[in-house]
């Protein structure tokens, strides 16, 4: 096939090359999103599309199993509403998008286009919250949300997004404190066991948590560049919103309180993690418990007789235990091949009239691209297991790569030179002055990833100042 079928498939660049442009050329051949008319919006196609709703569903279900209910609201909020929290107002700022007009007319006051929406939620728990009975109250909501940012990736940044938003209203403290690390875990279990991608997990230091927030939980991962991205956030609110939008309940003595609430979310940047951390020059890889299409039928010489309608009997057969699906148009099976290894599909089946002789077909696993040849009779135990070895595979690789790539720097020359030559995370102890913090992002670039929740002491004194260190910090350049 090789090189004549080559033209059919337009090339992607080596991610060696320029992993940016890997990237967006990825995005484009494997037809996950094309770009909107307005600079930065991106439209998410059928196949990009068919992903996010295995990475929703399968959240949504944990989401609900863990007592929280769906509801919507509106994607409109007053500016004197999103004012009413100072921090968080200052926090987002910048990237409101404002409706001045309906029709012809001018609003008499301005509007934000959501781009959370504690404050709506808060103002309605202000009027639904009365006693200690109400609580806990365990909302989530499916929405897009608009930040009008300056410089824009498909999935990774973009001016609207997709995603789901937890806001919750507790009795005390510890209820809250107890779900933001309750959720931290539903994403941490959904990106590792479905996503096949290993986080770090810990808390986001001052200037890196949401604005507003007590504190801020994060699960940050490593791309194959070297880069960090933070896959999701679960923010402890503790009473400030509370405070500001007097949210109270009278307890059991008839005294009032103030409500603990936590918000907490995880976007279609997934997608983009996913794109990051398993593709590779010939495309995307996707993990087989997300993959839209599991396994791909690719008939061999199916002109001859009898080798579509097998082939078709195959699929009715695979149906039934696995997302299967079957390319039968007249294009070369080099071209589909070439196709398929582009989106990814974990694997490949292929079945030719010398395969039908023999009872047989041949499997072609895309993280590894082995072959094996498997007798039809074996095909119902072999496959599910195949799947659930590539899936295995790719978790594995992604955490030998960011092992590999996690490194040790216990003062500011190490800690530049590691960054410049190798990327990665870095651990480094932190005195937990802010202006450390701000001097490292400053001269580095790399920014405070999370403070882990297994702390070890890789020096005594802090990495920048040389004063005494107080915790171990993860550092790295992020998207
Ligand atoms: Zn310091």
């Amino acid at each position: 096939m090789g090189k004549k079928n080559k033209q059919f498939v337009e090339k992607i660049t080596a991610m060696e090359e320029d992993f940016a442009q890997w990237y967006t050329d990825v995005v484009k051949q494997a037809e996950l999103v094309d770009y909107g008319s307005v600079r930065g919006t991106m439209i998410i196609k059928p196949y990009g599309h068919a992903i996010w709703e295995n990475i929703r569903n399968e959240l949504d279900r944990k989401i609900k199993e863990t007592g929280h209910s769906n509801v919507s609201f509106p994607l409109f909020i007053p500016e004197s509403l999103l004012q009413k929290e100072k921090d968080h107002v200052e926090g987002f700022a910048p990237e409101v998008a404002w409706v001045t007009h309906g029709g012809d007319e001018e609003l008499a006051e301005r509007l934000a286009v959501r781009p959370t929406s504690e404050v709506l939620f808060c103002e309605y728990y202000s009027k639904n919250i009365h006693s200690y009975r109400d609580l806990p109250m365990l909302y989530n909501q499916w929405a897009n949300v608009v930040r009008w940012e300056k410089t824009t990736r498909p999935f990774l940044r973009s001016l609207e997004f997709y995603w789901q938003e937890g806001h919750t209203a507790h009795a005390t403290d510890e209820d809250a404190a107890e779900e933001t690390r309750k959720m931290l875990d539903v994403y941490t279990d959904v990106v590792e066991n479905y996503l096949a991608i290993p986080v770090l997990r810990g808390r986001k230091t001052e200037k890196e948590k949401f604005a507003g927030a007590k504190y801020t939980l994060t699960i940050e991962s490593l791309m194959h560049d070297g880069k960090a991205l933070q896959s999701g956030t679960s923010h402890h609110l503790g009473t400030s919103f509370a405070e500001n939008f007097d949210i109270t309940y009278l307890d059991e003595n008839g005294k009032s309180q103030y409500v603990h609430q936590t918000s907490w979310g995880v976007t279609t940047r997934l997608i983009g993690a996913l794109i990051m951390v398993h593709g590779d020059n010939r495309g995307l890889v996707i993990p087989p418990r997300i993959a839209p299409i599991q396994a791909m039928i690719v008939p061999i010489a199916q002109h001859k007789e009898g080798v579509l309608d097998k082939a078709y009997a195959l699929r009715d057969r695979l149906t039934e235990i696995v997302r299967v699906d079957i390319d039968d148009s007249d294009k070369m099976p080099g071209w589909k091949f070439n196709e398929y290894e582009m989106k990814g599909i974990p694997v490949r089946i292929e079945m030719g009239p010398k395969d039908i002789e023999k009872e047989q077909v041949v499997l072609v696993r895309r993280d590894t691209l082995e072959k094996e040849f498997v007798s039809l009779s074996e095909l119902e135990t072999r496959l599910p297991k195949l799947l659930e070895e590539i899936q295995q595979n790719l978790y594995d690789k992604a955490l030998a790569h960011q092992k590999e790539m996690t490194s040790v720097a216990t003062n500011m020359e190490e800690f530049k030179e590691t960054l410049e030559n190798k990327g990665g995370f870095i651990k480094a102890m932190w005195c937990g002055d802010i202006a450390c913090e701000e001097k490292i992002k400053e001269e580095t670039t790399a920014t405070s990833r999370c403070i882990p929740f297994e702390q070890e002491k890789v020096a005594d004194t802090c990495v920048c100042c040389g004063k005494e260190a107080k915790e171990l910090v993860y550092w790295a350049k992020a998207y």
